[in-house]
């Protein structure tokens, strides 16, 4: 057993329009599964990851929304210590990517992070497996230059029906939310690590389904 001392929580918060894929992405990382069905995410639930990076163990602690306009009564408690933020859209949809500068002032607006400027976030063009690529209406030009109008956000496009690039995809929002946390002094997270991992010990996933 790893000491506390060398072991991270790291509370990840991902949006979203509803339908994007959020769910199925976090259950394909999580438990290598993908349901076709659609079931609304209800409230906000998370899902943990262990990982090891640079010697240190990371739990990932990932937290799915509704996706709905209701997600705002989840209020600034959920976005609190939040040490990145993954932003999914999907590329076959173009409202999805539209409202991606809605889910972005959101987050910051709730979250309020100390340096907004610079909070990690990660982008996600998902479903690219649709129809072979046919039905796609977001160029991978386009996002990008999206993700560079916000201080140069890393974009990944993956599909979590076909497991292309989740694990890629995953392993970039570690990176990026361990080098926030290496940056803020989270208080939130400093009181709430040692009760959480402790929790995460007894019963080791949270259901997002
Ligand atoms: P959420 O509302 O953002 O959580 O979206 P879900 O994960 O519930 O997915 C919505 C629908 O899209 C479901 O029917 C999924 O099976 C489907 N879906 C999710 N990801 C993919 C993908 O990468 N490719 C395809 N073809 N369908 C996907
Ligand atoms: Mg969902």
């Amino acid at each position: 057993m790893d000491s506390l001392k060398n072991r991270t929580l790291l509370k990840v918060i991902v949006l979203g329009d509803s339908g994007v894929g959020k769910t199925s992405l976090m259950n394909q990382y999580v438990y290598k599964r993908f349901n076709r069905q659609y079931k609304a995410t209800i409230g906000a639930d998370f899902v943990t990851k262990e990982l090891h990076i640079e010697a240190k163990s990371v739990t990932l602690q990932i937290w799915d929304t509704a996706g709905q306009e209701r997600f705002q009564s989840l209020g600034s408690a959920f976005y609190r210590g939040a040490d990145c933020c993954v932003l999914v859209y999907d590329v076959n949809n173009l409202k999805s990517f539209e409202t991606l500068n809605n889910w972005h002032m959101e987050f910051l607006k709730q979250a309020n992070p100390m340096d907004p400027e610079t909070f990690p976030f990660v982008l996600i063009g998902n479903k690219t497996d649709v129809d072979g690529g046919n039905t796609r209406v977001v160029s991978d030009k386009r996002a990008v230059e999206w993700c560079a109008s916000k201080g140069n956000i890393p974009y990944y496009e993956t599909s979590a029906k076909e497991d292309i690039n989740v694990d890629e995809a995953f392993l970039g929002v570690a990176h990026k939310a361990l080098s926030n946390e290496r940056k803020q002094d989270n208080i939130y997270f400093k009181d709430i690590s040692a009760s959480v991992t402790e929790m995460l010990e007894e019963q080791p996933r949270g259901c997002a389904c």
